[in-house]
This record gives structure tokens, sequence and C-alpha cells, in this order.
């Protein structure tokens, strides 16, 4: 779930326009919630203040990532590509099968590192950041501790060249997990029908709720962030068939010093019991 406003490469064309997808989609997801939300939603300042706060902590984390790792993963990316080192050189697939593969087996990664990060208690103090929004709209998207972000960019160094991945199939698997990510958390009425449909392929607003509960065995569920193959594959894969009684966020943090960006920040260093109902 990182959002690189401005990478420093600029070999690929999907990067130069992701900035503009990536405020259009916001914008239009904006404008949906608006006129057609799922949850009842704080309005005015206090809406404001809740966005703010969590695009605030998106834009550090993507200011972090853009300065730091893009020029790691591109240097990892180039150093496998020089020597074809990694899995996609191995395999020297024609681009036709390499690029979905490299875009399914990120995905794979991906979905694996979120359920460690709920298994491994150091991981979830860091984690709880993202759950512990009372209010899920598009802007949950972004709210990640950059603690998380930091570990999840450092480890991308090594699946980079295990994979033999190139910096534009990395940049291409971003911008299509990004407007994912950004449609499932978001605070929109879909029908039944399309949920359905498509939550075959993707993760969908109905499922990723269900990730958002504040009762664990549904916490503890539908882990994947763009494809929902991972959860059907893994046994992680969870329907609450009447999505209007869960109850979002996590009862230990929901004081309003909690909700602050430094209460965020801080949320690491809390030592809370969970204190989650066994019931829904
Ligand atoms: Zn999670």
């Amino acid at each position: 779930m990182i959002i690189v406003l401005n990478a420093q490469v600029s070999t690929s064309g999907v990067t130069e326009i992701r900035p503009w997808i990536a405020l259009g989609l916001l914008a239009f997801l904006l404008l949906w919630e608006t006129v057609s939300p799922f949850f009842h939603f704080p309005k005015g300042r206090e809406r404001v203040r809740h966005g703010f706060r969590n695009v605030l902590l998106g834009i550090l984390n993507a200011v972090v990532t853009t300065l730091i790792f893009v020029g790691l993963w591109w240097s990892a990316a180039a150093w496998a590509e020089s020597r074809s080192f990694g899995l996609l050189h191995w395999l020297s697939l024609p681009a036709w099968y390499a690029w979905p593969l490299a875009i399914l087996l990120f995905d794979a990664w991906t979905y694996y590192w979120h359920r460690i990060n709920h298994r491994i208690p150091f991981l979830w103090r860091f984690h709880r950041v993202h759950h512990s929004d009372p209010h899920m709209d598009v802007t949950t998207a972004n709210r990640f501790h950059t603690g998380e972000i930091v570990m999840s960019s450092i480890l991308r160094v090594p699946l980079i060249v295990l994979l033999g991945a190139s910096i534009e199939q990395l940049a291409l698997y971003e911008l299509l997990m990004f407007a994912v990510v950004q449609f499932h958390h978001a605070n929109i009425s879909v029908s039944e029908k399309w949920d359905r449909a498509l939550r075959l392929f993707i993760v969908t607003p109905y499922m990723h709720k269900v990730h958002h509960s504040r009762w664990q065995p549904e916490t503890d569920s539908n882990y994947s962030s763009l494809l929902s193959i991972w959860d059907r594959l893994f046994r992680s894969f969870r329907i609450n068939e009447k999505p209007e009684t869960i109850r979002l966020g996590l009862d230990e943090f929901d004081r309003p010093a909690d909700q602050t960006i430094p209460g965020l920040l801080r949320t690491p260093l809390a030592n809370r019991k969970a204190n989650r109902p066994r019931k829904p």
C-alpha cells in the first residue's frame, strides 16, 4: 500500500501518469461517497479533519518512499537485469506472460506480508494504525504508520532481486493495487450483485469492510489487496451477509487522542489490551 507520488524513475509512462490517476480517482471516490455513502459518516469540519489526517500520513509515507526507496528498488531491478538474476529472468518468458506473472507474484507477496502483519505482535503494533479508523472511507487507504511502510519497502529490495522484476512492472503493479485499494476502502454503496461479480477477481468494498471489523475473526480475514484469489486459495476469505451491521475500528484505540496525528504516530508504542467482542 505504498503510494509513490513522484517517483525518481522516468523510464515508465506509468510512473508519470500515476499522480494524476491517483488524484482523479481520489476526487471521484470522494464525490461518490458524498452522494451515496454506505455508512453514516461525519459531515463538515469533522469529515475534513478525518480526511486531512489520513491523507497527511499518506503524503509523509510517499515522501519517505520517494526519497529513500524508489532509487533502491531501481538499483535492485538494474542489478538483477544486468546479471539476468531472478525468477522472471530465469524463466525468460515472452512479455505477454512475464508481465501478468510479475503482477501475480507481487500481489502474492503483498497478501503474505499483510497476513503476517496480523500474526506477528510487533508488526501488528504498526498495522493497527490502519485498523483503528472508526470511519473508513477512501482516505483510510492512505492511513499507514510510516514504520510499516519503511519495513515493507526494505523487504521489497530482496523481493525485486529474487523475482527479477523490472521497475516498470513494479510501477504497473502499484498503480493497479493503488486504484483497487482506494476503491475497496471507499464508503460507497455498490449493489450486492456488482460487488459479488467484482469480488470474483478483485477485492471489493463489501469484502474489505469485513477486514476492518472490530470482531477479530473478521479482522483476521480478507487480507488480499488487489486480487481476491489469495483469500480463496489460502482459506482466509470471509463475507458478512449483513455488512451494514459491521462495526469498524479497534475498541482499544477509540479515544479522541488516539485519532490525532501524534496519537497515530505513537500507536505502535501503546500497550493496550485488545478488548474485542467475541461475537459480532
Ligand atoms: Zn489488515
